[in-house]
Order: structure tokens, then C-alpha cells, then sequence
């Protein structure tokens, strides 16, 4: 990809490979663009590995151009709103000669899980991209920098830039004011910097209860931002960092930390979601504060802000999908219906139909809803042109050619074949047996057709009293076959159809077309079957919106999202490797289980039908 780089420093071969970079622009591409051509960051150099501004001003000229992260908090599995995050943050780096960062934002002391962060980092390989560049690892956790954000804070105090209020909570939320009303000063924020700083040090020092005094900025009680409205940097809290263990009873506030982790990291781009766009001016005020202070390197890096993405039918929240594993409302985090990247890979999802889907919605500033069916058309795009084929019976019924005996000889066993893939003739083909016994789809047989009905139906009196022919129907890549009848037991269920085999029809042979059907059918042999335990899944939620204003989303989860059945497959599926995928034909594209697949033990995921069924 980085030969697509517009800035690339060979000018014959960048001119061809920019005119045909097929990605649409966007308005961060061309923020990019723009910064580029006017040199913003060119003059930045890089110490090799994060650092404040000396680290960094001893090292040689950055050699990314750009330098993007993504910088996940690991507290529970990626979900599709992080893969376009990712998608978006690693590809802009590949595109403009860049690097993305991989970073995990783990300032909050909270129980960090090693499951998560393993998980994280095999969604974001799994997809494609890496942290590896120029010789370098760039793996970073933002727990590495609690030294650098204490020394920000002290310093901000000398500056004049913050104090230690020690208003009680409930003080500090009344006196911020709120949007017609400007905030009141703390009584604490003409302390002098020398008072801040021993406060500041007795916090650090475990001298103070949690929650009796944090350090807030000095900006102002007045601005209509109520960000700017001093807001908290450091807090009093007691607990135990998986990192840093017991090193420190003050934490960093996310809003302090993450323009620091950025900057330490030679960020250039800092790209997140809308909802923090009112907080970009404390961002810019942070950098700017610490670069005068000859802290962090300048040009600081800038924040922008895209929508997130919000999914029908989908949960994107990971709290909320976490409440939904604990629950055992699904079988754990990478059960196929869940969102998250793990799921959506065991539900056939591939990391090419992912990243198909983050280009196709792109990149805006306003929020909006994504149809879930948009997702479900890059799967199908992509697994339409590489899924081998195969037939599947998903509800059997026994289809008996009476006349077989006569015309091909007893226990006689024909020998079909089909191609794997339709498009692909090199792939060749696959081989299975047509005999007496064949089994055929439920819905491929009525006893009294409706109208317009072409497969398989017996001689009956239609209701215009006018006697009708059994229908003739070709067995996919086998013979035409004439319906004459069917048996059904005591409660009038239908337990077997049965048919002639119309001679010399068979698939490829000469004249086999002399005889034209309306109805073609899958099946398969009841000499070469095998069984195999097909999971048929359907979305999560019949709610759209499922968390939309507060709503409890346990209420609207779909009760039929998962049906298991028991279906009869053709013998070429006895190889079927867990993850692969194929198209069981007139039903759907399907996966072989990542989990419970194995030699002799088949089990198919349904990862998405062959047509938009939804919304019908
Ligand atoms: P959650 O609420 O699910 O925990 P989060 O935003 O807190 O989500 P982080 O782990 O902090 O999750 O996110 C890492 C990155 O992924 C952030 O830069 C964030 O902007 C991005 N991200 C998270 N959710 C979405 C989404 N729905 N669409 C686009 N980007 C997202
Ligand atoms: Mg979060």
C-alpha cells in the first residue's frame, strides 16, 4: 500500500500509483493531504521511542510522515465500530507513508484483563495490520507515561497553570455552573504555586482520603466550554494499576492523559470519535501550555473528530455487549452473533469484507445510522468470488427414482461432478455420486402447487378442476427427473417424494438440454452423504435501535437468532478446514466452525444468506 503514497519520493512512480489510488477522499485524507503539502510536520524529529521534547529533539527527522494511533481502552473485545476505527487509523498511516500506533489507553487503575489485550492485538493483525515499522516496535502502553504526566502536572502548577481544589464534589458540580450560567471560582484558586505543589505532593504521597481534593487547570469558571471550566487533571484513587502496581495513588484524567500520550508519541493525527469534540480546546490549551514550558515537542499534534459508527440491529458499546456475554445471553464474546471482531470472524466474516465495509461507509462528521444489510453486502461481495461450492439439504426429505432399478441397474451408483467455484474453472471440480435414494429440501417438493411454483410437484387436479402433469425438474448437475408422488404418515406429514429419471438428460452429456425445466434443485446422494450440524443464525436484535434512548436492549433481543439443525451435506465437505468458507448453493454462504468444527465432526455457521431477505 505505501507505493499508493502521494508523497512518495519517486516522482515517476508516484504519479502512476496516486492517479490510480482507487480510495474515495474524505475529509481527514485531505487534511492529510493538505499538511503534507505545507510541510506541518516536517520539521519534527523522532528520539526512536516516546518521549518529551529533549528525547525527541535528539533523534533525526521523523522518518513517518504522519503518525496516527489507535488507541483502545482493554477492557473488553473489539466490536465492528473499533474495526473502522482501526481500518481508518492504520490505513490513513499505509496511504500517506506513515506509521499507526498501537496503544493501549490504560490509565484508569482498572482491572486490566491480559484476554483483552491478547485479544485486541490478534483483531488488529487479524485484519491485517501491524506496529512494526522502521525497525521499531510501536507497541505502547499509555501507563508508561504516568512519570511524564506527573512532571506535566507539577509543572502546569509552577506554571500558574493549576491548583488542588478541595471543594467537596458536590461544590465543585454546583459552582461549574452549567450552559446559561457561568461557573464560580474555587475558593482554593488563588493558592500559590508553592502551596499547589506540596498539596499536589501530599496527594501523590497517599496522604489524603480518595475523592478529598483533585488538581484541576486553571483556565475558566466563565468560558461557555464547560470543559475549559477547570477542569480536572489528576484524582485521588486507590487501587492497584496492572502496570504500575501500587506506584501511585493519583491518576490521570482521561482528558489530561490522552493529548499527552499523543504528543509524547509524535502523534501527528489524532483522530476520534464526535463526542469529544468540545474537549479539542482543552487539548490545544494542554499543548500549548506544555510546549511553552519546553515539555513536549512543537508542532504538537491536532485532534480530529469523525462519527462513530452506529449499526441497526447492533449493539456497538462493549460495556453493554460485555453485560450480554456475563448474562449468557450468548454464548461468550466471539459467539457468531455478537459484533465484536472475534464473532464476526467465527460468523464467516472475513478481514477483507471488514475492511470493504469501513471504505464503502466512509468517513464523515455527522452522525448517522448505518442498515446492518450494508455489512451483510460486503460479506456477500467478497465471499461470492472465493467461497467453494457445495449442496446442502437443510430440511431432508427422501426423493425415490422409482425407475433407477430398471433403467441404471440395482445399487448402480452414477458419478456427477460440479465446479468448485462457477468462476473460477482452474479450481476444478468436485465429484459425488447420484444413485436411487437422493435427499432433497422440504420446500422443493408441493403436493398442491401455488402458482408459479417449478419444482417439484406430483400429477394432482388443480383448483380450476384441470388435471396437471407431476412437474420435471433437473437434479443440479444430474439428470431431469419427473415427479409421480409421495408418501406421508399417519399425521400427514410428507416422508418421501418420488420420481422417474428421464434417460439420457444427464448435466454435460450430449443432448442432455433436449428436454427444457423450469426448476433446477440441489440434493445429495444418500449413498455419499454426510451429516453435519448447520447453526442458522439470524441478527441479535429485531429492535433497530436496541440501546437508543436508554431503552433496555435485553428486551429486544431476537428470540430465533440461532436455530441448530441437523442438514445433510455433499462428500466434498468430509475435507472442510475450521474457518472455511463456502457457498452452500440456493441457501447461503457458510463457514466451517473456527471452534467446534473438526474431521468427522462437521459443523456450518451461517454467515449471510444469498439475497437481503431482511426488511421484506
Ligand atoms: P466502548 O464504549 O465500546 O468501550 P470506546 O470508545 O470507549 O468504546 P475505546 O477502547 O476507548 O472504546 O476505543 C478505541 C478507539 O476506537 C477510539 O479511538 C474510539 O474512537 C474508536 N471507536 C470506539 N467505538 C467506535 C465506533 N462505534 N465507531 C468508530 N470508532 C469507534
Ligand atoms: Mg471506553
Amino acid at each position: 500500500m505505501s507505493a499508493s503514497n502521494p508523497t512518495h519520493t519517486k516522482p515517476s512512480t508516484a504519479a502512476t500509483t496516486v492517479a490510480t489510488d482507487p480510495k474515495p477522499s474524505n475529509f481527514l485524507r485531505q487534511i492529510i493531504e493538505h499538511d503534507l503539502a505545507a510541510g506541518t510536520y516536517a520539521t519534527r524529529h523522532w528520539g526512536g521511542s516516546p518521549g518529551d521534547a529533549a528525547h525527541h529533539a535528539q533523534g533525526a527527522p521523523d522518518p513517518a510522515k504522519i503518525r496516527t494511533r489507535f488507541p483502545p481502552e482493554p477492557n473488553g473485545y473489539l466490536h465492528i465500530g473499533h474495526a473502522k476505527s482501526i481500518c481508518l487509523n492504520f490505513g490513513l498511516a499505509q496511504d500517506f507513508g506513515g506509521v499507526c500506533h498501537m496503544r493501549f489507553d490504560d490509565t484508569n487503575p482498572e482491572k486490566e484483563d491480559v484476554e483483552y489485550v491478547n485479544s485486541i492485538l490478534d483483531a488488529v493483525q487479524w485484519l491485517g495490520f501491524g506496529w512494526q515499522a522502521n525497525g521499531t516496535t510501536h507497541l505502547y502502553q499509555a501507563s508508561d507515561y504516568f512519570d511524564f504526566m506527573y512532571r506535566a502536572a507539577e509543572h502546569l502548577i509552577e506554571a500558574g497553570h493549576a491548583y488542588v481544589d478541595e471543594q467537596s464534589a458536590d461544590d465543585m458540580r454546583a459552582n461549574r455552573g452549567d450552559f446559561g450560567k457561568p461557573g464560580v471560582n474555587s475558593p482554593f484558586r488563588t493558592r500559590t504555586p508553592a502551596d499547589n505543589l506540596a498539596r499536589l505532593r501530599e496527594m501523590r504521597d497517599a496522604q489524603h482520603a480518595d475523592g478529598s481534593m483533585v488538581l484541576r487547570a486553571k483556565i475558566d469558571m466563565a468560558s461557555p466550554n464547560i470543559n475549559l471550566r477547570d477542569p480536572a487533571i489528576y484524582r485521588i484513587r486507590r487501587a492497584t494499576h496492572h502496570n504500575t502496581g501500587d506506584k501511585w495513588c493519583i491518576y490521570p484524567m482521561y482528558t489530561f492523559a490522552h493529548p499527552i500520550e499523543d504528543a509524547l508519541e509524535n502523534i501527528t493525527h489524532s483522530i476520534c470519535t464526535l463526542e469529544f469534540e468540545d474537549q479539542r480546546p482543552f487539548y490545544d490549551w494542554l499543548m500549548a501550555r506544555l510546549i511553552e514550558g519546553g515539555l513536549l515537542n512543537a508542532p504538537p499534534p491536532k485532534q480530529y473528530e469523525f462519527a462513530r459508527l452506529n449499526l441497526t440491529y447492533v449493539l456497538t458499546s462493549k460495556r453493554k455487549l460485555a453485560q450480554l456475554v456475563v448474562d449468557h445471553k450468548v454464548n461468550g464474546w466471539d459467539d457468531p452473533r455478537m459484533p465484536t471482531i472475534v464473532g464476526l470472524r467465527r460468523r464467516g466474516y472475513t478481514a477483507d469484507s471488514l475492511k470493504l465495509f469501513a471504505e464503502r461507509i466512509g468517513v464523515t462528521k455527522s452522525d448517522s445510522w448505518i442498515d446492518y444489510s450494508t455489512l451483510e453486502g460486503c460479506l456477500r461481495e467478497t465471499l461470492d468470488s472465493s467461497a467453494t461450492r457445495a449442496m446442502a439439504v437443510l430440511d431432508p426429505v427422501k426423493l425415490v427414482l422409482t425407475n433407477w432399478d430398471d433403467l441404471m441397474g440395482a445399487n448402480f451408483l452414477d458419478d456427477c461432478s460440479a465446479p468448485i467455484h462457477p468462476h473460477h474453472p482452474e479450481l476444478g471440480k468436485r465429484s459425488f455420486k447420484i444413485g436411487k435414494e437422493v435427499w432433497i429440501d422440504r420446500s422443493d417438493f408441493e403436493e398442491t402447487p401455488p402458482k408459479g411454483f417449478f419444482r417439484l410437484f406430483p400429477p394432482h387436479v388443480n383448483v380450476s378442476k384441470q388435471a396437471i402433469a407431476g412437474s420435471k425438474v433437473r437434479l443440479k448437475y444430474g439428470h431431469v427427473i419427473e415427479c409421480t408422488g409421495c408418501t406421508k404418515d399417519a399425521d400427514g406429514n410428507i416422508t418421501e417424494v418420488q420420481a422417474t429419471l428421464l434417460p439420457d438428460t444427464k448435466s454435460g452429456t450430449p443432448g442432455s438440454d433436449a428436454i427444457k425445466v423450469k426448476g433446477v434443485i440441489t440434493w445429495v446422494a444418500v449413498a455419499d452423504s454426510l451429516s453435519a450440524e448447520v447453526r442458522l443464525y439470524d441478527r441479535l436484535f429485531t429492535d433497530a435501535q436496541p440501546d437508543a434512548g436508554g431503552k433496555d436492549f435485553i428486551e429486544g433481543l431476537n428470540p430465533n437468532s440461532l436455530k441448530v439443525i441437523q442438514a445433510i451435506v455433499e462428500p466434498s465437505l468430509a475435507s472442510a478446514c475450521a474457518d472455511e468458507k463456502f457457498q452452500f448453493e440456493r441457501h447461503g454462504y457458510f463457514v466451517a466452525d473456527r471452534v467446534d468444527h473438526a474431521p468427522g465432526k462437521l459443523v456450518f455457521n451461517l454467515a449471510v444468506g444469498l439475497r437481503d431477505s431482511w426488511g421484506k
